[in-house]
């Protein structure tokens, strides 16, 4: 039968069939996939058989490799991707506790976390007990009030890169039956795998280090592949599923991980130094600087000679002055996010922070004068200098 012009602009591109594998991961930019028989399309639904149905989270070969990926660096068996780190954390949460729950999760949060524990679980019944991660005691207190639906904490904490005993606090969990959960976003895989360290499950939001370009919004959870089924289930269930050009970009990022945070480490730790001899500074937070009080957690937990690409430092001054020494960077750019190639810096007391009281700012620890920096790939004498010319010497 010959088809009129209208239809065969519709089915007429034939995509032809491939039996070499392609350098890079093709962009499988489809939602919905065809069967031959209605048996068939129930069987792939049932997960009976391989196939794909549709793109909100039922399986995309894109977003598979980077499925794939993602495991492999973290050490884990599967991963579910998502359409952004925070679309992760809430199905995550979804999936693990229900109503009538509590969770217990370290106070040191990426905001956008603590509004999702602090301002959307209560209003479903799950509640959310935030305790110190670096008081043993008080994690065990916390933990030990049942009914406790999963531990969360997160590896490197925004703003002041305080550093999380993984392996003690997997242990902690572990001991009582309790699932772990960490946010391995700051650390990347490439700094630290905390599956190794006991954790159940390892989220990232891949918009940062993995995607590492400022050009992506993307999510993902590594876990068993006993776990990943229910994970899966609640992905479908919620929406909040990896797109494919999204997953094609994070692939691209992974390829260039290892020489992308090599890079932002050293460049991160001669900035500290600097910044650290410098009058103008009051404290430098930099998990590579022995005055960190957590700098013999991160020699043990992250990859040797390494401590990540962010760091933190307090201006001395009231709020005017460190709004004038962010403002004079020509280089680094006043904005949000981190892990990417440009050197980012914010205020976190106005912006990252807000949410926060200043009551509550206070006992974190975050002084209207502090200021994090997310170090780029721009040349680390020229981010020094640009500094140096901002500080006013
Ligand atoms: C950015 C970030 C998130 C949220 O991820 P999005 O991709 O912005 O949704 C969660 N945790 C940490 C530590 C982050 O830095």
């Amino acid at each position: 039968m010959t088809h009129s012009f209208a239809t065969r602009a519709v089915h007429g591109a034939v995509v032809p069939e491939v039996k070499q594998r392609p350098a890079s991961v093709p962009i499988y930019q489809t939602s919905t996939w065809g069967f031959d028989t209605s048996e068939e399309y129930a069987a792939v639904l049932r997960c009976e058989r391989p196939g794909h149905v549709y793109g909100r989270g039922y399986g995309n070969p894109t977003v598979e490799a980077f499925e794939a990926v993602m495991s492999s660096l973290e050490g884990t068996e599967a991963a579910v991707a998502y359409a952004s780190g925070t679309a992760a954390i809430h199905a995550l949460t979804t999936c693990l506790a229900s109503s009538g729950e509590r969770v217990v999760s370290s106070r040191e949060l990426y905001g956008g976390t603590f509004a999702l524990f602090d301002q959307v679980l209560p209003r479903y019944g799950i509640e959310v007990v935030l305790v110190d991660p670096h008081d043993e005691a008080a994690v065990a207190a916390a933990l030990e009030e049942a009914p406790t639906a999963f531990f969360y904490a997160e590896t490197i904490a925004n703003p002041l890169c305080s550093v999380a005993d993984l392996a003690i606090l997997a242990e902690m969990c572990r001991e009582r039956g309790i699932i772990s959960v960490v946010d391995n976003t700051f650390a990347s895989p490439y700094l630290c795998t905390p599956a190794a360290l006991g954790f159940d499950y390892v989220a990232h939001s891949a918009t940062k280090y993995i995607g590492g370009h400022s050009d992506v919004l993307a999510g993902v959870v590594c876990c068993t592949a006993e776990n990943r089924p229910a994970l899966r289930g609640t992905t479908i269930e919620t929406g909040g599923a990896m797109q494919p050009f999204d997953a094609w970009l994070c692939v691209r990022g992974l390829e260039t991980l290892v020489v992308r945070v090599e890079r932002q480490c050293q460049t991160a730790l001669e900035l500290a130094r600097f910044l650290a001899e410098h009058p103008r500074i009051v404290v430098v937070h930099y998990p590579g600087l022995p005055s960190h009080p957590h700098h013999s957690v991160a020699l043990r937990e992250l990859r040797a000679g390494l401590f990540g690409g962010t760091l933190s430092f307090e201006v001395a001054g009231d709020a005017y002055e460190v709004a004038k020494v962010c403002e004079s960077l020509e280089i680094a750019m006043l904005g949000a996010s981190l892990g990417g190639t440009h050197t980012l810096v914010t205020h976190p007391s106005s912006t990252t922070h807000r949410q926060l009281d200043a009551e509550a700012r206070r006992v974190a620890g975050i002084p209207d004068g502090l200021v994090r920096v997310s170090v780029g790939l721009e040349d680390t004498t020229d981010v020094i200098g640009d500094f140096a010319q901002a500080l006013g010497g």
